[in-house]
């Protein structure tokens, strides 16, 4: 049986104004190429965004890592990041590290979750993308959509998942990775993913192998080696037929939780789940953002999105995002709104201290 896979690539090539949104000429033209690729590398695709991020969700049959499908992702995106340039939007070409395709857009600025999968009788995928925040941000999530029975009950009652998940976790910083085993390891993998500034859940299987969910992982600050704009990650989770439901899978993001990101990518703020209306950021240049569109995969093609928090049922954390937003930007420039000294090492916080450097004298004994 052929396999499915499914690519979902993004970039930050620019936006308007500052950092706030892609600009619908930028979709129009990335789906206009996409579309062009339909019924030769690509089976489906659909493009859309989170605040400045350019999101591409492709389908085909080339397998992960695939040199044309990435190939694709690159021209897309510096063709994109070129009309940005004409157009003298904010940041334009932003995410775009190197000016020579070297195969795969892993470590050239862009950010990359795929999974290849043969398809069941009916496959729900959520694709969730999120602006303003970094990878580990979706570690919390993963925890308690695979891992904790109070949030996804099937883990007690459907015997198709009874046995648990297998986290793929990776050290972005020394670049290794490991897997944990839950229930049995799920003490272990807090120890880690509680940590998600370094720490980051890159896949979720089942235990039999079946892949659940995808990551991306690129940490642009350690990629650039200087402040060139934060991760803004994507994931994609199967949910259904022994594993867990759509309704699990989302319900996580009714709970507010701070993550790293914001403003200049160096404050903490709460991660608001948000309808595709309201992907724009706004207030700080934020807050963070995450929205979430659904699909049923069929035979490659993408039947969908339902705009999963577009919703009242969402309402609530929404609110309750906006109260911790005030709470947190009443902080100031103070932390914890903004991040620890360790976690500013990659913003432009090390100019300001060189410039003071030579004031420093010793305090005498
Ligand atoms: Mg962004």
């Amino acid at each position: 049986m052929v396999k499915t896979t499914v690519s979902l690539i993004k970039a930050d090539i620019g936006s308007f104004p500052g950092h706030s949104r892609i600009h619908p000429q930028l979709l129009e033209k990335a789906q206009k190429m996409l579309s062009e690729a339909e019924g030769k590398v690509l089976t489906d695709s659909f493009v859309t965004h989170c605040g400045d991020d350019l999101e591409l969700l492709m389908t085909h049959t080339k397998g992960v890592d695939s040199p044309e499908i990435h190939k694709l992702a690159w021209t897309v995106f510096t063709e994109c990041a070129a009309l940005a340039k004409k157009m003298k939007l904010y940041g334009a070409g932003q995410d775009i590290l190197s000016d020579a395709f070297s195969g795969n857009v892993k470590g050239m600025g862009p950010g990359v979750a795929e999974m290849e999968f043969e398809e069941r009788g009916s496959d729900p995928l959520l694709c969730f993308m999120a602006d303003k925040t970094e990878p580990g941000a979706w570690n919390f999530y993963l925890y308690k959509v695979f891992a904790d029975p109070f949030n996804t009950s099937g883990l007690v009652i459907d015997p198709g998942m009874h046995e648990g998940f297998i986290f793929e976790v990776h050290d972005v910083v020394e670049k290794r990775r490991i897997m944990f085993r839950t229930p049995e390891e799920s003490y272990s993998l807090l120890v880690y993913i509680g940590a998600p500034s370094r720490y980051v859940v890159k896949h979720v299987f089942r235990k039999d192998g079946l892949i659940a969910a995808s990551t991306s992982t690129q940490r642009l600050s350690l990629i650039a080696g200087k402040y060139v704009g934060k991760d803004d990650p994507v994931m994609m989770i199967r949910a259904q037929s022994g594993l867990p439901a759509v309704g699990e899978v989302i319900e996580p993001f009714a709970t507010p939780i701070i993550v790293a990101g914001w403003m200049r990518g160096s404050h903490h703020g709460p991660f608001m789940p948000v309808g595709l209306c309201d992907a724009n950021c706004t207030r700080f240049d934020g807050p963070p953002r995450v929205i979430c569109l659904g699909f049923q995969v069929a035979n490659g093609k993408l039947i969908g999105p339902v705009d999963m928090f577009d919703d009242v049922a969402f309402d609530r954390v929404r609110s309750r995002c906006n109260e911790l937003a005030d709470i947190l930007r009443a902080h100031g420039p103070f932390e914890p709104h903004r991040l620890s000294l360790s976690e500013m090492e990659y913003t432009t916080l090390p100019g300001v201290e060189k410039e003071l450097k030579h004031r420093w004298e010793k305090i005498p004994e």
